[in-house]
Order: C-alpha cells, then sequence, then structure tokens
C-alpha cells in the first residue's frame, strides 16, 4: 500500500520532483552540473531570504547542524543552546561533542522561548560566541520568534545560529533582514525532496567564527566548501541526483511564491487545529507560538494513541506521527508543510475519525460527532 504522508519529515515528493529523481546520472565535473549548481543556489538563496553563501551538504539535516558547531566553535568556546524539545536538545548535544561549553536555556515542551532571557545571558557574559535556537521544535509543534531573537543577538558579538530543517519552506524566516548569521536546514520536510540534503548559509560574521574555529572537521570542513562554492564546485561528490531533484521543488516554490506557501501551511495547521477541537482533543503548544509546519495533539485519556496512529498506516495507509521522547504516547503529530494540502490533511482527518469510530472513540463521547472534525477543517480551508 502506498502510504501517505503527513509526517515532519520525510515528506510527499511532487511528481515534478520524482520525475528528476528517475534521470539518469550525469558527472558532477562539467559545465553541466556547474548550471545545476549555480541554479540552485540562486534558488536557495531566495528560500531562505539571504545574500549569504548557502552550502548543500550530502548528509541529513543533522550533518547541517553538526557543520554550524564544529565550524563556528574551538573547544571550550561558549554558546547558549535554547532546548525546547527534542532538536534543541541536540544543539546541546552537538556542543558537548566538540567540546564547547553550553550555557542551556530550558523552556518547558510546548513553549516558546522568551527572547529577554537570551538578552539577560548574552550582557551577563561577552563571552559567548553563539546562539543556538530552533524556527520549528517540530517535536513539539512549536514556533520561535526568531525575529525577536534577531533583535537580541544582531547587536552583539554572538551569533544566531537557527536550525530551520522543519521550518524552512514553511514558516518566515527572513535570514538576512532579521540578522540570523547560519540558517540550517534538510531537504526532506518544506523542500518536498527525499533525505540527503543538508543545507547551512553563512553570514560574513559567522564566516569569521569559522575562519578562527580549532574544532577537528574534515567532510563539513566549511572553509573547504566555500573555497569549492567560489569556484562553483563542491569539495566532495554531492548528492547529484538530489541537487538536480532539488531544481525541480525550487521552481514549484517560486511559482506559488514563498509567502502563498507559508499562508497555506498556516491555513492548513487551522483547519488541523481546528478539526481536532471539534473532536474533543486539546493542543499540546501554547496558542502563541503553534506552528504552522506541524501541530502537536494531546491523545486524550481513555485513548490508545499509538494504537490510532498504528492503524491508521496499516489499515488505510495514513501516516502521521507519534510523540518523541517523553511526549511518546503522549501527543500525535501531523505535518502541514511542503507538498502536503488540504486534500491530504482532509483524507488524513476522514481517516482518523474512522478509526476513532472502530476504537469506539464517539461510542465513549456520544457528544461528539463521527465527521465533526472533517466539517471543522473543511470550513477553515475553504
Ligand atoms: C527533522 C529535524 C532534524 C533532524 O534532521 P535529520 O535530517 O533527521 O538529520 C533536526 N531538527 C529539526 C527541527 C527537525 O525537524
Amino acid at each position: 500500500m502506498e502510504q501517505r504522508l503527513l509526517t515532519p519529515g520525510p515528506t510527499p515528493i511532487p511528481p515534478q520532483v520524482r520525475e528528476a529523481l528517475a534521470r539518469p546520472i550525469i558527472h558532477h565535473r562539467t559545465s553541466q552540473f556547474q548550471q545545476v549548481l549555480k541554479e540552485s543556489e540562486q534558488g536557495l538563496r531566495e528560500i531562505f531570504q539571504t545574500k549569504n553563501d548557502v552550502f548543500i551538504l550530502a548528509s541529513s539535516g543533522t550533518g547541517a547542524m553538526e557543520a554550524a558547531v564544529a565550524n563556528l566553535l574551538s573547544p571550550g568556546d561558549k554558546a547558549i543552546t535554547i532546548q525546547g524539545g527534542k532538536f534543541g536538545e541536540r544543539w546541546t548535544e552537538l556542543c558537548k561533542a566538540y567540546k564547547a561549553v553550553s550555557i542551556v536555556v530550558d523552556v518547558p515542551w510546548g513553549k516558546a522561548v522568551d527572547p529577554k532571557v537570551i538578552a539577560e545571558k548574552l550582557n551577563a557574559d561577552k563571552d559567548i560566541k553563539v546562539v543556538y535556537a530552533t524556527l520549528t521544535e517540530t517535536s513539539t509543534g512549536v514556533d520561535t520568534d526568531i525575529k525577536a531573537l534577531g533583535e537580541v543577538v544582531r547587536n552583539t558579538s554572538a551569533c544566531l545560529v537557527v536550525d530551520a530543517i522543519s521550518g524552512l519552506g514553511a514558516v518566515d524566516i527572513q535570514t538576512d533582514n532579521w540578522g540570523v548569521d547560519v540558517v540550517v536546514s534538510g531537504s526532506q520536510k518544506g523542500l518536498m525532496l527525499p533525505p540527503g540534503l543538508g543545507l547551512i548559509s553563512v553570514s560574513p560574521k559567522a564566516m569569521k567564527l569559522v575562519a578562527e574555529s580549532k574544532s577537528p572537521r574534515y567532510y563539513f570542513d566549511l572553509k573547504a566548501a566555500k573555497k569549492a562554492l567560489d569556484k562553483t564546485d563542491t569539495p566532495w561528490t554531492p548528492a547529484i541526483g538530489l541537487v538536480i531533484a532539488l531544481n525541480e521543488s525550487i521552481k514549484i516554490m517560486q511559482k506559488e511564491g514563498l509567502q502563498n506557501i507559508f499562508k497555506r501551511c498556516k491555513l492548513m495547521g487551522e483547519a488541523i487545529r481546528s478539526a481536532a477541537k471539534a473532536l474533543g482533543f486539546t493542543l499540546f503548544a501554547d496558542a502563541n507560538c503553534m506552528s504552522n509546519a506541524v501541530t502537536a495533539i494531546n491523545v486524550p485519556v481513555g485513548l490508545d494513541g499509538e494504537k490510532m496512529v498504528e492503524t491508521m498506516k496499516d489499515k488505510y495507509g495514513v501516516t502521521i506521527a507519534g510523540g518523541q521522547s517523553e511526549l511518546k504516547g503522549k501527543v500525535f503529530r501531523a505535518a502541514h508543510m511542503g507538498y502536503i494540502n488540504k486534500d491530504d490533511i482532509i483524507l488524513a482527518l476522514t481517516t482518523m475519525e474512522t478509526v476513532l469510530d472502530e476504537m469506539g472513540y464517539f461510542t465513549q463521547h456520544p457528544n461528539i460527532k463521527k465527521g465533526s472534525g472533517v466539517a471543522a477543517a473543511k470550513k477553515v480551508s475553504g
């Protein structure tokens, strides 16, 4: 059974992109591939909303995160890591792996960081070199106010690094306007590609840290990446097929327009949330930081959430995600980014209601009618 994915990575792949992935391979040290690379570089700068270089790595998103730590910090350097979920924690773990000192700012899961807290920390310690944040915390369905963080960080000596692996191409991040030094992303979420590309944009301010960093690195050395990119090249064999396919994704995104994409993702999120409420569910994230890329819904008391997700997948071919680490069994998550459109969301909700019915949910809650979720979603999405 072909699965309809509403997971926050990987996400569905449009037919034009699938066609590009099926093309014969070309060699990368050719003018033909240089043309491809030039096109993707231009397109990525539009999507990242930056004039900075965007390096294309052959790795999953975490590889680009690792590059953002290995290249910016030296052992013993101090960095703030904002952790309000599983992916924020990854910044702390990466700092530890590279023997940097992380000043952890813990944010309760489901809430967004208060930029004032970051301002205070930066004020108290002028040696802090980097602030690591997350645009969309995929484990909790929270979006961070990156614009506000940028205002706090841009006039200090520290660099602002943002994990936008799930947020890019779904949630607005104005890299240059907001003073974001490094933006990290991956191919399998908003960019509608299979996994395998790690992307990282780097500002001149961050490039200074790259030049100074004494951390060991080889494959992810951004100095090598920069030297190659200046000649429209890559230091190692790039993921040729994925870069070719990326250009198809970029074309699709250009055609719709970034602002329209953000609007659509937001509207789809609102449709899902309104369906959840109609079905008597509550949402995990606070209302003021609800993500436009992924929504986490609390599993209600008396419902086996994991069984619901499994049945949707195995019996009906619709995959949504469960909870991760401490949220395992407590939430289920649906993505509304990339190629996920209104039809997918209506199908997923219809399937969910069918499974809920099979599990006796509507018998246990006679005041909630089967079909009310789908009806609520349609009312919002039009
Ligand atoms: C998916 C995701 C990652 C991890 O990316 P991989 O491609 O699995 O390495 C990191 N951060 C966020 C916010 C994500 O959504």
